[in-house]
């Protein structure tokens, strides 16, 4: 047997978390006050559907004491499905909505056959159709004392408020991380599984409040091996955050040949770059506060990867290439800085003070102009990819008055040299500045960057 099943709550005394629900409903059984149809509501999975049944057992056990019992013949008709009388019908299933006019419409009419009430489950019933909430309202007007309705729903507002002022509304908590982790070190207890605590931990995260999901992911990595972060990574295919953060110190060195080796590492180690991009993210997000300059300097450029990574032909390629462009611009930026700081040590005279000032103040005009004109360009270009490399690619050579298009990659270039793009690219670009020639070139990485270093 699965061990979310058999795990799974079978009385209220193994529903855990839900302390409010399970009094609640308890009392209503032990009492005999039960409503006539109830609305579990929470936006995840957190033990509704597990509770609809245990209520539906508790309401037709014939044991005196402790309902539900799950020994007597009722109780045992709900588990195995032998009962016509106990209907679970989930409503976003396109194949169920035939179901439920047909169930709902014409069965729930007739008494029940061998249960004490006929209960119908309606799984995500924000999903029924119009026709459908009308036929259940016509029947909740005027219920008939042998028929039990719970509806759950994960979207609670798109239940009609005609439907949900008939029913006794449950709100379910969502289950935390350090729940999850307590039911799975019960479960590792009860079946001997070899176990580190950092490995539940993780299951916990990427499971994200779905218990069944954690038990399932459980249950797949015991089989193979100890559960241990290591080991639940590789098997589920993540990235633990001892490898993010692993990668993140290596970016943050700026050493460029640290950083391609380590990108091709995890390529090899069979890490989804595109999804380790989301890891890497909400790990910034969770430790933004311990640095946060520089954290906020990787979000940055790690968002940059995120928005673009599908224009590349390959994710590597989305990292490598961006990675290096926003290290050319760092490293620029700090030139820049340190020069401008410099200057009024070193040089006494106000004379080379003033010229030096004018002379930048040209240079700036120079880059904003080189800038607006690359700024128009993008506005009038359409693909996204020739956008995204002329933003990042484009010079203007002003010694000999060319505009130049530096390719990086052999791909790049391939794009950019199209005869296509090459011919909307010349001819915006004679629009825009009719006295500039335009020049494509091909060049290595080492050889962009020692460029713009000498620069
Ligand atoms: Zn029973």
């Amino acid at each position: 047997m699965a061990l979310y099943l058999k795990y799974r709550p079978n009385n209220f005394e193994t529903i855990v978390w839900q302390e409010q629900v399970k009094d609640i409903l308890k009392a209503e059984v032990e009492q005999d006050k039960l409503s006539s149809s109830y609305v579990f509501f929470w936006p995840r999975w957190t033990g509704k559907t597990s509770t609809a049944r245990i209520l539906a057992k508790a309401i037709n056990c014939t044991w005196e004491w402790e309902k539900p019992c799950n020994k007597c013949e009722n109780c045992k008709l709900i588990d195995s499905w032998r009962t016509l009388d106990f209907v679970e019908i989930d409503a976003a299933s396109n194949t169920q909505v035939d179901k439920i006019r047909e169930e709902i419409i014409d069965k729930a009419l007739y008494p029940p056959t061998n249960l004490k009430k006929k209960i119908y489950i309606i799984d995500e019933v924000h999903m029924l159709s119009k026709s459908a909430f009308n036929a259940l309202l016509k029947i909740m007007e005027e219920p008939p004392a042998y028929l039990n309705f719970i509806l759950a729903t994960t979207e609670l507002h798109k239940v009609p408020e005609t439907i949900i002022s008939r029913c006794e509304v449950f709100n379910f908590k969502r289950i935390s991380q350090d729940n999850i982790i307590l039911r799975l070190e019960y479960i590792c207890k009860q079946e001997w599984f070899d176990y580190e605590i950092d490995g539940l931990k993780l299951i916990s995260k990427i499971s994200d409040g779905w218990l069944r999901d954690a038990i399932k992911y459980l249950e797949q990595v015991s089989i193979i091996w100890t559960i241990t972060a290591e080991n639940v990574s590789k098997f589920l295919w993540i990235a633990p955050e001892r490898q993010i953060k692993a990668f993140l110190d290596i970016v943050s060195t700026n050493d460029l040949n640290d950083i391609f080796t380590e990108i091709e590492d995890l390529q090899n180690k069979w890490i989804d770059l595109t999804n380790f991009i989301k890891d890497i993210l909400s790990y910034l997000d969770e430790h933004l506060l311990e640095n946060t300059k520089e954290n906020l300097k990787l979000i940055n450029l790690f968002d940059e990867i995120y928005v673009n990574i599908r224009l590349f032909p390959t994710p590597a390629l989305a990292y490598k290439t961006i990675i290096w462009n926003k290290k050319i611009q760092f490293t620029e930026t700090r030139n820049k800085q340190e020069k401008n700081t410099e200057i009024p040590e070193n040089l006494k005279n106000k004379e080379k003070i003033k010229a030096t000032k004018q002379e930048e103040t040209t240079e700036v005009v120079e880059t904003t102009k080189c800038e607006d004109i690359k700024n128009k360009l993008i506005s009038k270009l359409n693909s996204p990819i020739i956008k995204w490399i002329i933003k990042n690619f484009w010079e203007i050579d002003q010694e000999n008055w060319e505009i130049v298009v530096y390719i990086i990659s052999n791909t790049n270039f391939q794009i950019i040299t199209k005869p296509d793009n090459k011919e909307i690219l010349e001819k915006e670009i004679s629009w825009l500045c009719p006295n500039k020639t335009i020049q494509i070139k091909n060049i290595t990485k080492e050889e962009y960057f020692e460029k713009q270093l000498s620069n």
